[in-house]
């Protein structure tokens, strides 16, 4: 072997999904990631998506979920989120993929003329590019192993493409590819029974794509018995061991402790043949015990208005800052309690306003359009005297501001052009890079998108939370705070604690303590960045607030 050949070697852990989807592929590819961490590799982990969208930003939230946007302003899919919060660290642009974007520079190169007069087919040039971005993704972070999720369920026809690309990398690396099957058990009613048969077909369905699985994570409600277990193993062709129990579990991050129940870490780490180092999961297994002694409640009011609509789940939409909520609350030891509230119930009814009373803190979460406006802000004005701890965020901080212009900077008719560009007061305006681009109606990845310094003003509700001068935050907005009304704003009482280093872009508006408990938004989205064992401090000053709030009674 040639002397200079040191390269790093690195490991590929497929995870793709049986049975049905929502069965949690994403927390487990995430606790995969997190058990193999704790046994010190540098792990990284990848979404594959099978939709034509190239990214994840021309989707609606109602339909598929948060849009997670990265440092880098890529905006993905929700799991990237938890990847991130379970491995607590940022990944890139190149960590998430979507049908669309492979297509996309596989055509891109056709044209440049890259491919050198060959016939470019779908096979096996789009699987050839999916394994090229998934070593780029794994040598960019330069990780000793890449856990990589396929999007979707096995036996369709929308992730075959992945799951050849999948089959490709095992054949040329056989010793460093492995393959979970995430499946689900299902207990019917009338029978009282768990079956196996569905996984059954499924991992038959995974070998007729020319994959065998290592490993079977099965989920179901209750814990799998021995039975089951080796019914699996001689059915699905594993071994008995290699089939993981993962029951529902109260809390997401119970679910890497119960990996480890089922020595997942080891079983893996043996297959690929890599060196174990003992498990350092301390922090992690100590706060999922704490989180269980949590009795105290903590009622937090989420108003928004994407909650009427249809049979979706709502936790999906507002998963990053759900997930916030609840590591803030786990900091200051309380049993997070959240509650939806329509903003439309404000706008038909003022009566309903005085339910708002009853939470500990309401916070208003991002959004677009003019639907439940006129609510929200008639909610963030009781917050506002009423002296309830309120948290905007981006649209939260926006409505917030107009809010304040309307009522105490006496500006009336006070304005975001999103809904009024006639306003008499655009308080909220277009950011002017994006004027153009509207125009022409680029309308995909045209918002002010990822990770921005903002400097902090002393002696701030801010700059105490933080404890520092500088901060990185990360953005997803086409309007902002108009440069024109920061001068009455500012005389009118609202601070502007956070801006962009040139000072142009408000990225925090607050009212200071003595005015009120807590009332503070951000331009950007910092539930992006909270992991559970680094609440962000925001959340937890909010969060602080509220437990005073909630001790002083009703
Ligand atoms: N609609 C607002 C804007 O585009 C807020 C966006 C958001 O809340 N993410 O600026």
């Amino acid at each position: 072997m040639a002397k200079n050949n040191k390269r790093r070697r690195t490991c590929f852990i497929f995870v793709v999904g049986g049975v049905m989807s929502g069965v949690g592929k994403g927390i487990a590819t995430s606790s995969i990631g997190k058990i193999l961490e704790s046994r010190g590799f540098n792990v990284t982990a990848l979404k594959i998506d099978p939709y034509i969208n190239v990214d994840a930003g021309t989707m609606n939230p109602t339909e598929h979920g948060e849009v997670f946007v990265l440092n880098d302003g890529y905006e993905t899919d929700q799991d990237m989120g938890n990847y991130e919060r379970f491995l607590g660290k940022s990944l890139s642009r190149e960590n998430y993929m979507t049908t669309g974007s492979v297509y996309q520079s596989v055509i891109a190169r056709e044209r440049n003329l890259e491919y050198e007069g060959k016939c470019v087919e779908v096979v096996p040039h789009i699987p050839l590019e999916v394994i090229d971005r998934i070593k780029r993704a794994a040598h960019k972070d330069g990780a000793d192993i890449a856990i990589i999720e396929i999007g979707g369920t096995i036996g369709e026809y929308q992730n075959i493409l992945f799951l050849e690309a999948a089959r490709m990398m095992k054949i040329s690396r056989p010793s460093d590819t492995l393959f979970v099957l995430v499946s689900y058990l299902p207990v019917p009613n009338k029978i009282g029974e768990m079956k196996t048969k569905p996984t059954q077909y499924a991992a038959r369905t995974l070998n007729g794509a020319g994959i065998q699985p290592d490993i079977i994570v099965a989920r179901s409600d209750h814990p799998l018995d021995e039975k089951r277990k080796e019914k699996i193993a001689v059915y699905c062709n594993v071994k008995k061991e290699d089939v993981i129990s993962a029951p529902d579990v109260e809390s997401i991050y119970d679910v890497p402790v119960n990996f480890e129940k089922d020595n997942l870490s080891s079983i893996l780490l043996k297959k690929l043949g890599l060196r174990a180092k003992s498990k350092d999961m301390g922090r992690w297994n100590s706060l999922v015990s704490r989180i269980r002694s949590f009795e105290e409640p903590i009622r937090i009011g989420i108003v928004g208005k994407y909650f009427k609509t249809g049979d979706f789940v709502l936790s999906d939409v507002y998963i990053s800052v759900i997930e916030a909520l609840k590591h803030a609350a786990y900091s200051v030891r309380k049993k997070l309690i959240l509650e939806w509230l329509d903003s439309g119930d404000y706008e038909n009814d003022a009566k309903n306003l005085k339910k708002l009373s009853e939470y500990d803190g309401i916070l208003i979460p991002g959004g677009f359009g003019s639907r439940g406006v006129e609510g929200k802000i008639a909610a963030i004005k009781y917050c506002r005297e009423k002296k309830i701890p309120y948290f905007g965020l981006c649209y939260g901080m926006q409505l917030a501001v107009i809010e304040y212009a309307r009522s105490v900077a006496l500006l009336g008719g006070a304005n975001t052009v999103e809904i009024d560009s006639k306003t008499p007061h655009p308080v909220i305006d277009i950011l002017p890079e994006q004027k153009e681009r509207l125009k022409k109606k680029e309308y995909g990845a045209t918002m002010r998108l990822g990770a921005y310094p903002a400097l902090l003003k002393k002696d701030t509700v801010a700059a105490s939370a933080y404890g520092k001068k500088t901060i990185s935050e990360r953005h997803r907005h086409r309007y902002e705070v108009n440069p024109e009304y920061i001068e009455p704003l500012e005389k009118a009482g609202l601070i502007f604690s956070g801006t962009s280093p040139d000072g142009r872009l408000m990225e925090i508006a607050e009212l200071p303590r003595e005015k009120h408990p807590f009332f503070l938004g951000t331009q950007f989205h910092p539930e992006f960045q909270s992991t559970p064992l680094d609440p962000h401090p925001l959340f937890v000053e909010f969060m602080k607030a509220c437990v005073e709030k909630s001790g002083k009674g009703k």
